[in-house]
């Protein structure tokens, strides 16, 4: 069932009108009619059920709250940014493998710099990206993309649980390392992490971890630590 995320919060037995891209998708996309079913989160995180009015305007009439999701902990992805197309393959697959937060980082062998002028388009184009992706998943929540940081700045973004994915073959395997609680992955550039930079974020706390034998490109990288970690908080 397909499913959409609205900006207000619902309530059972309220009927919710759907905003433009929402209803395109309905109405012209999918081409679905008065009646049918859908899933709405609300601006809570909450999940509901949804009965369609499609007419003039694309409404949904809330039958019924639904439970919602895992309470699994937060996932926040600090990559260092990439090369454009690779970026935002890096933002889908993060989002659609459970990513809450993508944080971009820019560390010292960081070859791609966003100019000040045009950070608030990548910022949304990002962000729709992200979205798409996680409805898409049919996720209840979503996966927000933020404003690029240096790597010194990473203290705000650190969780119960922090990881270095580092590919100098020391640290333990992420599936040994991951659990439920709220979690940040940091990965590298195509170039990597200058070994400075490994250290200063192992004396922040960052446990280094290893993605495998293979060296991974950074979007793969990614991939392969969320399946990863998505899994294994499945067996727990
Ligand atoms: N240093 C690599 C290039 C970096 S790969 C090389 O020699 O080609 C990009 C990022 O992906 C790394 O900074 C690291 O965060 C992550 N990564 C890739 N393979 C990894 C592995 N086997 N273990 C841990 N991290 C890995």
């Amino acid at each position: 069932m397909r499913q959409y995320f609205v900006r207000e919060n619902l309530q059972c037995g309220s009927t919710v009108e759907l905003d433009g891209e929402t209803a395109h998708h309905i109405r012209n996309v999918l081409r679905m009619k008065s009646g049918e079913m859908i899933r709405l989160v609300d601006a809570g995180s909450r999940l509901f059920l949804a009965q369609l009015s499609v007419d003039g305007s694309v409404r949904a009439l809330i039958t019924e709250e639904l439970e919602a999701g895992s309470v699994n902990g937060r996932i926040t992805v600090c990559a260092c940014l990439i090369k454009r197309e690779k970026w935002e393959m890096l933002i889908q697959k993060a989002a659609e493998l459970g990513a809450d937060r993508i944080v971009p980082l820019i560390s010292k062998r960081t070859i791609v710099h966003i100019d000040e002028r045009e950070a608030e388009k990548k910022s949304q184009r990002w962000n729709k990206i992200a979205l798409e992706a996680c409805q898409q998943s049919n996720r209840t929540s979503v996966c927000t993309v933020e404003d690029p940081i240096d790597l010194k700045d990473i203290r705000q973004y650190m969780s119960e649980n922090n990881l270095l994915a580092y590919e100098d073959r020391q640290g333990r395997n992420i599936i040994e390392l991951a659990d439920e609680r709220n979690m940040t992955i940091v990965l590298g550039p195509e170039g990597g992490f200058a070994e400075e930079e490994a250290a200063f974020l192992n004396s922040l706390g960052f446990v280094s971890c290893s993605l495998g034998e293979r060296i991974l490109r950074a979007e793969t990288a990614c991939l392969y630590a969320l399946a990863v970690i998505d899994a294994r908080r499945s067996t727990l």
